[in-house]
C-alpha cells in the first residue's frame, strides 16, 4: 500500500552483525551543512569576494557544526555523524584527503588550504575549475576527481580527523563519515591525456594506504565507528522523497517484523540516505499553512522521528507523539485541498495515447527559418541575466508589499529593456527577457499554480554555496491564469528580433520539487504538463514565435535501477511533448538541459522532438561530442554550451571559436547554435558582458570561414 512505501521511503533499517549495537540504537547518515538560514553560503560568498577573512569563514563553519552535533545529541541519536560538513563538496574533500590535485593547480604538497581547494572547485583567474556533475539522481553536484596512473596520492587533508576531534572536544563522540574508496574511484574520470579505457578501480591499491592512515589516525583520536559511504555499491538512493512525515505506526510495525527475523539487538533505525538532500528545519517555517506543515518532516524532524521510533521499538513509546502523527496522516488522506477531480480526470485521459507535433522536425525547421531568417550559427542565451542586488531587493519589497504593483512593473520593465538593449548591442540573434521577475525557475511557476506550497527557509544544497528551495507539491496541479505572457509580450514589444518565451518544463518542475508521495510521480507530472501546455498556447497566441521549455532536470529523475529507466523516460518525454504538441509548425520550441552525460538517454532526448536543444556541456565537451562521433543521427537544432557559466573566468574569442570548430567536426553546420552553457543569473555583468561579446565575435568569425 502507499502508506507502506511511504514508511520505507525514508527509513533505512540497518543490520549490524556486531554486538556493540544494542537495542534502541538510532543513527543519522548525514545532515545538511548550509545551516538553517544558509549561514555557510553567505560566509563562503563574502570570503570569496574578499570581504571577510579565512578566520571568519572557519568560525561560522565551526558554529554550524557544533549546533548540528548538539541538536542530534539532544535528540538522543546514538550514532552522530561527523565530517559531513564541507566547504564545497565531500567528494572534493576526498580528493584533498588523497592529495589528488590535478597538476594545473600547481600545488606543491603539504596540507591543502583554501586557495588550492577553492581553485579546484571554482577555477581561478588562470585555470578553469574541475568538472562538476550530479550526485546520482539528486540535484546535488559533486566535483569529479581526475585520476590516472600518474597521480601521486598522499595524505593531504586531515579534515576528517580534525572534525572528529572538534566534536569530541565539545563532548560529542561521533561517527566520522568518509566517501568509500570504491565509490570515490567510480565517481571519478580519467584525467586529460589518460586512456579512456584506463581502469579507475586499479588505483584502489594506491589509495587504500591513505585510507589506512586516516583510519589509524581516527582510531588514535578515539573513534570507535567509521562510516564509509559506498553508494555506488547500492545504487539505491531515494533522495527526492525526503520531506514527508513518516507514517510512524507502519514503520514501527516494520521494525517489529524485522525484530522477529533478526533479533532486536541487530536492528538500528536510521534515515534511508543522507539528510543532505532535505531541508533543514520546519521550525523556521512560520508562514506555512498549519495543516500542510503537519504532513511534513525536515532534517531536524527526521532526527526526532528516528529517535522516537528507536525508543518505541525498545518499549518506550511516546503515545502523544505517535497519535498526533496518526492524526496528521489521516488529515492528509481526506483533505479537500489535495484533490481536484477535473484535473485528475484530464491527467488520467492522457495515458495510453501519444501526443506529438504533426509535422516532422526538419520540415518544421524549414518553416521556422522562413519566418525567423536567422544566420548560420545563430547566437542566443539560456534565459536569465545577472540578478543584481537591486533586482532582488525590488522583488523582495514587492512581495512584502512595500512597493506598489505599478512601481514593481516599472522596475522590472526597465530591467528587461536594459537586457534587450544589451543583447541588441552584442548583436545576439534570438533574445531573452532575462527573467528578472523570477527568483527561481521552478518556484516562479509553482507560485502561480495551485497544489504547491512554499517554505521560507527550506533550502537544499545544489553545488558549492548554491542552494535551491524546492516547492512542495501537496495537491492536484492546475493553472488559474497565464503566468508569463505579460512579461514575454512586453519584452517582444521592445525588439524586432525574436524574443524567446521562457518556461520551465513539467519534468523539471517535478524533479526540482518535493513531490507528493500519495500518487505516482507520472500522474503529478502529467498534471503539470497540462498546465504548461496552456501557457505555451497562450504565448503563441500572444505572438511569441520561439518558446523555450527548460527541461534542465530531466536526466536527474532517471531511476538508478536500469529496469525502471525505460518507464520513467517514457512518461517524462511524453510529458514534455504534451506541452507543445499543439503549436504551429512555425513556432520554434527550444529546450535546455543542464548536463552533458546523456549518451545513455540520447534517443529519449531525440524523442522529445524539440526544434532546438541547448545543453550544458562546457566542462566536458568530449563526452557530448562522442555521442555524435559514434554516429547518432541528430537532425534538430543543437547548442552545446560554448563556455562555462559556473566559473567567473572569461573565455576568449579564440577559445570559443576553437570549441565551435570541434563541434562542427561532428555536427552539421546548419543545426549548430552558439550559446553559453546555462543561464547567467549567478554571474556578474562584469563577467557576462565580455564573455557574450567574445561569444558573438567567435560566431561571426566562423561564419566568415564557412
Ligand atoms: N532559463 C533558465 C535560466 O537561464 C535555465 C536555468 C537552468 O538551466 N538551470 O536561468
Ligand atoms: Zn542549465
Amino acid at each position: 500500500t502507499s502508506t507502506n512505501s511511504l514508511s520505507f521511503s525514508f527509513l533505512r533499517i540497518t543490520f549490524r552483525s556486531t554486538r556493540r549495537f544494542r537495542a534502541m540504537a538510532s543513527h543519522v547518515v548525514g545532515y545538511p551543512r548550509m545551516g538553517p538560514k544558509r549561514e555557510l553560503k553567505f560566509a563562503l560568498e563574502s570570503f570569496w569576494d574578499g570581504k571577510t577573512s579565512a578566520d571568519d569563514l572557519q568560525k561560522v563553519s565551526a558554529d554550524l557544526r557544533s549546533s548540528i552535533w548538539k541538536q542530534m545529541a539532544d535528540a538522543g541519536i546514538k550514532y552522530i555523524p561527523s565530517n559531513t560538513f564541507s566547504y564545497y563538496d565531500q567528494v572534493l574533500d576526498t580528493t584533498a584527503m588523497l592529495g589528488a590535485v590535478p597538476s594545473r593547480y600547481s600545488w606543491n604538497g603539504g596540507e591543502i588550504g583554501f586557495d588550492v581547494y577553492f581553485s579546484m572547485a571554482r577555477g581561478n583567474a588562470s585555470v578553469p575549475a574541475m568538472e562538476m556533475t550530479k550526485w546520482f539522481d539528486t540535484n546535488y553536484h559533486y566535483i569529479v576527481p581526475e585520476l590516472g596512473p600518474h597521480v601521486n596520492f598522499s595524505y593531504a587533508s586531515h579534515k576528517a580527523v580534525q572534525e572528529y576531534k572538534e566534536a569530541k572536544s565539545l563532548g560529542v563522540d561521533t561517527v566520522p563519515v568518509l566517501v568509500g574508496p570504491v565509490s570515490y574511484l567510480l565517481l571519478s574520470k580519467p584525467a586529460k591525456g589518460v586512456e579512456k579505457s584506463f581502469s579507475l578501480l586499479s588505483l584502489i591499491e594506491k589509495i587504500l594506504p591513505i585510507y589506512k592512515e586516516v583510519v589509524a589516525e581516527l582510531k588514535a583520536a578515539g573513534a570507535t565507528w567509521i562510516q564509509f559511504d559506498e553508494p555506488t555499491l547500492m545504487m539505491d538512493l531515494d533522495a527526492h522523497q525526503n520531506i514527508w512525515a513518516n507514517h510512524l505506526a507502519s514503520s514501527l510495525a516494520t521494525l517489529q517484523t524485522l525484530e522477529g527475523i533478526v533479533g532486536k539487538d541487530k536492528v538500528v533505525v536510521s534515515t534511508s540516505c543522507s539528510l543532505l538532500h532535505t531541508a533543514v528545519d520546519l521550525v523556521n517555517e512560520t508562514k506555512l499553512d498549519k495543516e500542510i506543515k503537519s504532513w511534513l518532516a525536515f532534517a531536524a524532524q527526521k532526527v526526532v522521528e528516528v529517535n522516537a521510533l528507536a525508543k518505541a521499538f525498545s518499549g518506550h513509546k511516546d503515545e502523544e507523539y505517535f497519535s498526533s502523527n496518526a492524526a496528521a496522516q489521516a488529515s492528509r488522506k481526506s483533505s479537500p485541498r489535495v484533490t481536484n477531480e477535473a484535473v485528475q480526470k484530464a491527467a488520467a485521459a492522457l495515458r495510453g495515447s501519444d501526443h506529438r507535433r504533426a509535422t516532422n522536425v526538419s520540415a518544421r525547421l524549414d518553416a521556422q527559418q522562413k519566418k525567423l531568417n536567422l544566420p548560420i550559427l545563430p547566437t542566443t542565451t539560456i534565459g536569465s541575466f545577472p540578478q543584481t542586488m537591486d533586482l532582488r531587493r525590488v522583488r523582495r519589497e514587492y512581495k512584502a508589499k512595500k512597493i506598489s504593483e505599478d512601481d514593481y512593473v516599472k522596475a522590472i520593465k526597465e530591467e528587461i529593456n536594459k537586457v534587450v538593449k544589451l543583447q541588441e548591442e552584442f548583436d545576439i540573434d534570438v533574445l531573452v527577457h532575462g527573467e528578472p521577475e523570477r527568483n527561481d525557475m521552478v518556484e516562479y511557476f509553482g507560485e502561480q499554480l495551485s497544489g504547491f506550497a512554499f517554505t521560507v527557509n527550506g533550502w537544499v544544497q545544489s553545488y558549492g554555496s548554491r542552494c535551491v528551495k524546492p516547492p512542495i507539491i501537496y495537491g492536484d496541479v492546475s493553472r488559474p491564469k497565464a503566468m508569463t505572457v505579460f512579461w514575454s509580450s512586453m519584452a517582444q514589444s521592445m525588439t524586432k528580433r525574436p524574443m524567446k518565451g521562457m518556461l520551465t518544463g513539467p519534468v523539471t518542475i517535478l524533479n526540482w520539487s518535493f513531490v507528493r508521495n500519495d500518487q505516482p510521480r507520472y500522474e503529478t507530472c502529467y498534471q503539470i504538463a497540462l498546465a504548461i501546455k496552456d501557457e505555451v498556447e497562450d504565448l503563441e497566441k500572444a505572438g511569441i514565435t520561439v518558446i523555450q521549455i527548460d527541461e534542465a532536470a530531466l536526466r536527474e529523475g532517471l531511476p538508478l535501477r536500469k529496469s525502471e529507466q525505460a518507464f520513467y523516460l517514457e512518461w517524462a518525454v511524453h510529458s514534455f511533448r504534451i506541452t507543445n504538441c499543439g503549436v504551429q509548425d512555425t513556432t520554434q520550441i527550444h529546450t535546455h538541459m543542464c548536463y552533458s552525460n546523456f549518451n545513455d538517454i540520447i534517443h529519449s532526448i531525440i524523442n522529445m522532438d524539440a526544434d532546438v536543444i541547448t545543453i550544458e556541456n562546457s566542462r566536458s565537451d568530449e563526452k557530448l561530442l562522442s555521442v555524435f562521433r559514434e554516429g547518432v543521427k541528430y537532425g534538430a537544432g543543437i547548442g552545446p554550451g560554448v563556455y562555462d557559466i559556473h566559473s567567473p573566468r572569461i573565455p576568449s574569442t579564440e577559445e570559443i571559436a576553437d570549441r565551435i570548430n570541434k563541434m562542427l567536426a561532428v555536427l552539421e553546420t546548419n543545426i549548430l547554435w552558439v550559446n553559453p552553457d546555462c543561464g547567467l543569473k549567478t554571474r556578474k555583468y562584469s563577467e557576462v558582458k565580455p564573455a557574450l561579446n567574445n561569444m558573438v565575435a567567435a560566431a561571426k568569425l566562423l561564419r566568415t570561414q564557412l
